[in-house]
């Protein structure tokens, strides 16, 4: 039990503060006070390694003091100057994003991934206008991908509990299902041809007329809809798609970027060159709140006229924050310093095969994947029918690793009871015994599930 200080916290709490999603934790509030490393620390002094990085965004672990320092020295020397001029930090941090996309890209920030995917539409619909390709506007995303709470991200997003409430949306979006390895026919190795998924986009591309197609939003792997890694030709299948109607790909990296899958970006396990490419949460590993919109040189250049300055009509006043990008300058030197990205790979396959020894034979985990320190356990009731297990078993497995003291989290489809898979993204710099009781814990929680549904 807390003290009379903290549960006054607590009451303050209920009285003043609107969370996000309360839905997705309604039993209790965890008022966090402290974190180091993977875990953090709530107000009555529980620990919990967190193997949810926050919100999937803390990539380098918490109480990194190199960080807040970096933030401080910019704050003193130079607090705040809009983008509408430059800074150094700016100027800085975008040139090594453009090195670490591999060249090519012009950097736009702005605050958050919901802004990074915004300015990506308005860039992709006004590139195609500035070509005097005036009729494309229309972008095509996958069910249960989400792209941001803003009302085109919003448009974009794939899940519909999400949305119908707020809706009329953005016009101008169309959904395709995604690519499913555990239930659809697509095969991890089929060639981008052979793909139903990359046949779907090609035909909506067909049957909207390709002339009305602006471009595809998409992560490399769904990650709040369900951890859906993709058979590995998808993308490139996108890709080419795309070129053949004329429309651009822009790839949302908002969780997928900075090492998550085990690459400093996640397209990169794929082998493609996205046209425009938006991130967020890993770039400061959410230090401070900052997002980039990475667009490609010769797409940049469209929107130069007779003048030497553009036409992008869009100012974000936070945008690039100096102190927000000295930290992210500093955050990206951590991830290299401390080789994070192979990290990632290296203790995802460890935390994978670990969950597959474990849980490979119980007739409830229909399917465990993963790519770098990404992986998710999908919870079905048989594994003949694949239908997906209630939500309330998972609310099990989710509480009774809270009581032992690990953060873990739920994903997918809320509708037609698809939230199903249990998710894990732990900071990249999580530790092997860390990872070994993260397995233990999560095994043995999802184990009492079937002692429980035969009692
Ligand atoms: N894209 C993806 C893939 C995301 O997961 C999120 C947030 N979880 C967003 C965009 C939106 O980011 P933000 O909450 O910073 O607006």
């Amino acid at each position: 039990m807390g003290n009379r200080k903290d549960d006054d916290l607590l009451m303050k709490d209920k009285e003043y503060l609107w969370h996000s999603m309360k839905t997705y934790s309604p039993d209790t509030t965890m008022v966090v006070e402290k974190a180091e490393g993977a875990w953090v620390v709530d107000q009555n002094g529980k620990r919990y390694l967190d193997a949810m990085a926050g919100l999937w965004c803390v990539n380098v672990g918490y109480g990194r003091t190199e960080l807040a320092e970096a933030a401080y020295e910019q704050l003193k020397n130079m607090a705040y100057f809009p983008l509408t001029q430059s800074h150094r930090p700016a100027i800085e941090l975008a040139e090594k994003l453009n090195e670490m996309l591999g060249e090519d890209y012009v950097i736009f920030f702005s605050n958050s991934g919901s802004e990074a995917n915004e300015t990506a539409f308005k860039i992709v619909r006004q590139y195609h206008q500035q070509k005097g390709d005036v009729n494309r506007y229309k972008f095509i995303s996958r069910y249960r991908g989400y792209h941001g709470n803003s009302m085109a991200a919003l448009a974009a997003t794939g899940q519909a509990q999400r949305k119908y409430k707020y809706e009329p949306l953005a016009p101008g979006f169309i959904h395709v299902a995604p690519p499913d390895l555990y239930r659809s026919s697509d095969k991890k190795e089929s060639k981008p041809e052979e793909l139903q998924s990359v046949k779907d986009i090609d035909n909506v591309m067909t049957w909207e007329l390709s002339e009305t197609i602006a471009g595809v939003i998409m992560e490399p792997i769904i990650t709040g809809g369900g951890i859906l890694i993709p058979p590995d030709a998808y993308l490139s299948g996108v890709k080419e798609v795309c070129e053949k109607h004329g429309a651009l790909l822009i790839v949302d990296e908002v969780i997928c970027g900075f090492g998550r899958t085990g690459e400093p970006f996640g397209f990169m396990n794929y082998g493609v060159k996205p046209d425009v490419i938006t991130m967020a949460k890993g770039i400061t590993s959410a230090y401070l709140p900052l997002s980039a919109t990475a667009v490609k040189k010769e797409i940049y250049e469209a929107f130069k006229g007779t003048e030497e300055y553009d036409y992008f009509r869009h100012v974000n006043t936070f945008g690039g924050n100096p102190a927000a990008c000295a930290l992210g300058i500093k955050n990206l030197e951590i991830m290299e310093n401390e080789n994070l990205f192979s990290r990632s790979k290296k203790m995802g396959t460890y935390l994978k095969e670990g969950l597959l020894d474990a849980l490979r034979d119980h007739p409830l985990v229909g399917d465990i994947r993963g790519k770098g320190l990404l992986v998710g356990i999908e919870l079905v009731k048989d594994r003949e029918s694949k239908a997906p297990l209630n939500v309330e078993y998972l609310n099990q497995v989710i509480s009774g690793c809270k009581q032992k003291g690990i953060i873990i989290g739920k994903n997918g489809a809320t509708v037609a009871g698809y939230n199903n898979v249990l998710s894990m993204a732990p900071p990249l710099t999580i530790k092997k015994e860390e990872v070994d009781f993260l397995i233990k814990t999560v095994s043995e929680e999802i184990a009492k599930l079937i002692q429980r549904k035969k009692g």
